[in-house]
């Protein structure tokens, strides 16, 4: 299938042609072959889609929440109507085998925008503070938004949607891996009405355009998703101009079994959390961390549920786990299962190399180390696929104290069978978000870390906040 506007960016309401003729090759991870070529902007395509950012904000800024409501709702019926095209383009340009691209992948660009709509619908603009004074909330301004892989529409709709709710326009960078996706996003919003000038889209390098929009003095904000390698780099760039920075970068999080649980249940799911989407969450739960009476029961439980996680390509039916995105992730998984193994890890299923029966695609084997402590590297560092650890702890203190033992701070798991023990663990843990019991936080709850995961917080009300400026009115 060709796409199209793979050789134009949508800037001021139109697919225009780019300054540059630099083109790159859209790669299918399960086949290893080209099946699109992507433009590539420049600095001055990425000035060109501001200006008109910048020209569309005199008046978006003022349009009314019940404008917004409606393009809201505008833009979740053409969603919803295209909404396999977007599965199906998913799971060919980042491998997601289709039943997960179209019940998670595809599914929560319209989640999370019914979320915030509900969010918003409900949001006051103006408050009186305690002291009498009046509060009000208002755009921040012209935003640039930089997107990863990964979750590539979840992504998008984190930012696009409250951005538009705030009363900001933007211009948007999406991954380089992953651009049919938003080129189709693109298309949706401009089916949907959405103003010429209050969205547009610039394909690029993240040193090229992503760094050009974050220098940009007529940028108020960043909102930034990728790795923490990228959000500092976004974060240096934007403090000349004193722009707003908000990151969603990476993660460890750590999934806490107590013995006071159904081990082998907690466990089996975990690895599934920890697997889905061939483990290429920033959320993933990789460090499943068990009490040491229970861990050779939980090891067990492990390796049975890894060995078995079936392997499949993108375009079956099924629950199997597809290829990582590109070769650049098979080739650092790799290595990362190669320096496990060097470290002393217990290699209980998957290990080095493809799975049987694949010998094209960016297939990896799921692989799960026992015997981790959480000074190795393999505890420390984030793989971004398919590959857990487990790690024993002794009681519920070295249990918070291993969790908060990283440079990271996204989420976190907890099983157990004391309420009150659940309670005081997740209030002591360093971490955006705790998912208890094999439940998960749902659309509309703030998305985002602590530490090194990040700054400001995704979804919901908080979310779309996090795209405006306050004010303070005095008395009068
Ligand atoms: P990446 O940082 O390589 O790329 C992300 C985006 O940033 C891409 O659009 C890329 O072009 C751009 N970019 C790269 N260098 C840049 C620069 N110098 N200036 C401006 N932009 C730049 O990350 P990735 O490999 O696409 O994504 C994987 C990472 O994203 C993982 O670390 C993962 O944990 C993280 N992630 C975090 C969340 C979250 O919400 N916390 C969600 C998804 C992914």
């Amino acid at each position: 299938m060709a796409y199209a506007n793979t050789d134009e960016f949508y800037i001021n309401g139109q697919w225009v042609t780019p300054k540059s003729n630099q083109t790159i090759a859209v790669i299918d991870p399960a086949s290893e072959e080209e099946f699109a070529r992507l433009t590539m902007g420049t600095e001055e395509d990425a000035n060109n889609a501001v200006a008109a950012a910048k020209e569309a904000y005199k008046t978006w800024k003022h349009s009314t929440k019940a404008q917004r409501l409606e393009l809201i709702d505008s833009i979740l019926a053409v969603y919803e109507r295209r909404n396999e095209e977007f599965a199906q383009a998913i799971s060919r340009e980042m491998g997601a085998p289709i039943k997960l691209a179209r019940e998670q992948q595809a599914a929560v660009g319209l989640s999370h925008v019914k979320a915030f709509r509900k969010a918003f619908a409900a949001y006051d603009f103006e408050s009186t503070l305690p002291n009498g004074d009046c509060l009000v909330h208002g755009p921040i301004g012209v935003c640039g938004l930089i997107t990863p892989w990964n979750w590539p529409i979840n992504q998008i709709v984190l930012k696009v949607i409250p951005a538009l709710a705030a009363g900001c326009t933007m211009v948007m960078k999406p991954s380089e891996l992953t651009p049919i996706s938003a080129i189709l996003y693109a298309e949706v919003l401009h089916e949907a009405g959405v103003p010429a000038g209050v969205f547009n889209l610039v394909h690029g390098e993240g040193p090229v355009v992503g760094a050009a929009l974050s220098k940009h003095k007529d940028i108020a904000m960043m909102s930034f998703t990728g790795s923490t390698r990228g959000g500092t780099a976004v974060t240096r760039d934007a403090a000349e101009t004193v722009k707003r920075v908000a990151l969603e970068l990476g993660g460890k999080s750590p999934n806490i079994i107590f013995a006071d649980t159904d081990v082998a249940k907690a466990v089996t799911k975990g690895v599934r959390t920890c697997f889905n989407n061939t483990g290429q969450s920033c959320d993933s739960p990789t460090r499943m961390l068990v009490e040491e009476s229970v861990y050779d029961l939980a090891v067990e439980a492990a390796k049975e549920a890894g060995a078995k996680v079936q392997v499949g390509v993108p375009s079956e039916d099924g629950r199997h786990i597809g290829p990582l995105a590109s070769q650049m992730q098979f080739d650092k998984v790799q290595s990362m299962i190669e320096m496990a193994i060097e470290e002393g890890a217990t290699l209980i299923t998957g290990g080095l190399g493809k799975p049987e029966g694949f010998d094209k695609g960016y297939y990896v084997r799921p692989t799960i180390f026992a015997n981790v402590n959480n000074q190795m590297r393999i505890a420390q560092e984030e793989v971004f696929g398919p590959v857990l650890t487990i790690i024993p702890f002794k009681d519920e203190a070295d249990a918070i104290e291993i969790a908060n033992d990283t440079l990271y701070g996204l989420s976190s798991y907890i099983s157990s069978g004391d309420k009150e023990k659940i309670k005081r663990v997740a209030l002591q843990l360093e971490a955006g978000m705790v998912n208890v019991n094999g439940g998960y936080i749902a659309s509309g709850s703030p998305f985002g870390g602590y530490k090194q995961s990040g700054i400001g917080r995704e979804g919901g009300a908080i979310g779309i906040e996090e795209f405006m400026e306050t004010k303070v009115i005095s008395q009068y």
